[in-house]
Order: C-alpha cells, then sequence, then structure tokens
C-alpha cells in the first residue's frame, strides 16, 4: 500500500482535523464537483403518445390526441415502438470529490501503466448504499470533457479517515 502509515504520530486531535479538513472538502461548496449517479431502470412509465393495452399489456396503437409524435392507428407508435411503456432510469445529482490523477488516489499502489480513465471519489460514509446501488456514475456534469462520461465501479467503498471511518473512496472506470 503506498498510504504511509503513521502509527504512533498521530494525535487523536490531529484525527479530528484530518476528519474537519476531509468533511469541509465534502461540503457542497468545496472542492467537489456536480455528479449524477445513475440507478438503470427502476420502474416503467405508460407511454404517453398512444393508448396502453391493459390486457394485452401493450400499446393499443392508437395515438393520444396532444401526444408529442402523432402516427397514424393501427401504426407502431414511434414514442415506445409499440411496448406501450417506457422505462424509466432513476437518477440522483449529488457532490462528490472526485479525483482525476491516479497518482493521487487513496489506498492504491501505484501502477507500472496508469490506469486509462479510472478515476477516484471519495464521499461521506452515509453516501456508500448509493455508491453501490449506482451502476453508472457522471462525473462533473459541469464541466464539458466529462459531460457525456459515464463511469462504472470497479472496486468497493473502503473507508477512509484516520480511525473513526467517516469517508469511503472507491475507484471507477470509464465506459463511455
Ligand atoms: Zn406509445
Amino acid at each position: 500500500m503506498s498510504v504511509p502509515s503513521f502509527s504512533n504520530i498521530i494525535t487523536s486531535d490531529m484525527k479530528k482535523l484530518f476528519g474537519n479538513a476531509i468533511r469541509s472538502l465534502l461540503e457542497d461548496s468545496a472542492l467537489t464537483v456536480a455528479c449524477t449517479l445513475y440507478f438503470g431502470i427502476t420502474r416503467y412509465e405508460v407511454c404517453n403518445n398512444c393508448i396502453y393495452d391493459p390486457i394485452g399489456r401493450k400499446s393499443s396503437n392508437r395515438y393520444i390526441t396532444g401526444g408529442p409524435i402523432p402516427f397514424r392507428n393501427g401504426g407502431i407508435c414511434p414514442n415506445c415502438s409499440g411496448n406501450g411503456r417506457k422505462p424509466v432510469i432513476s437518477t440522483e445529482n449529488i457532490n462528490l470529490a472526485v479525483i482525476y490523477d491516479y497518482k493521487d488516489f487513496l489506498g492504491i499502489k501505484t501502477p507500472v501503466n496508469a490506469p486509462n480513465g479510472v478515476i477516484q471519489v471519495i464521499a461521506r460514509k452515509e453516501i456508500t448504499p448509493k455508491l453501490l446501488r449506482a451502476k453508472e456514475l457522471q462525473p462533473s456534469t459541469e464541466i464539458s470533457n466529462y459531460a457525456d462520461a459515464r463511469f462504472e465501479r470497479i472496486s468497493e467503498p473502503q473507508p477512509a479517515g484516520f480511525g473513526d471511518d467517516e469517508f469511503v473512496f472507491c475507484n471507477w472506470k470509464r465506459i463511455k
């Protein structure tokens, strides 16, 4: 591990200082960036462009007047491809500390080759369940370079912090 051992030299005051430092980093106005967590398809909603057929459990192939994409009755609804329902991918916007340079990563041995497209996220411990549930992460929503980038978690959230384990970090790999 590249994390140095501070045993016996860290006082409880220093631990508190470290905790306060990271906590203040993670406050929304500090060094965190707006990220979006994607939890995948969590529900389906009925198409707003065609009349749903509850018996056939699909589109009745009839247009709802006022729907966004008119089509002729009997045709395939272009909005839902005739399924009658559309998957809803649930997301949550959240501020996280994102480390882009692997040399600054916590808890990782410096690899021989820089891992391409790997980032590290540091979060308050309470965020852990959301990190575990998220299928994808879009970091730095406001930074155009990463505006469309999606990452997939490649390591378990690991506790960080001296003794109190108040924070977690985990690594994510770019998938698109
Ligand atoms: Zn439809």
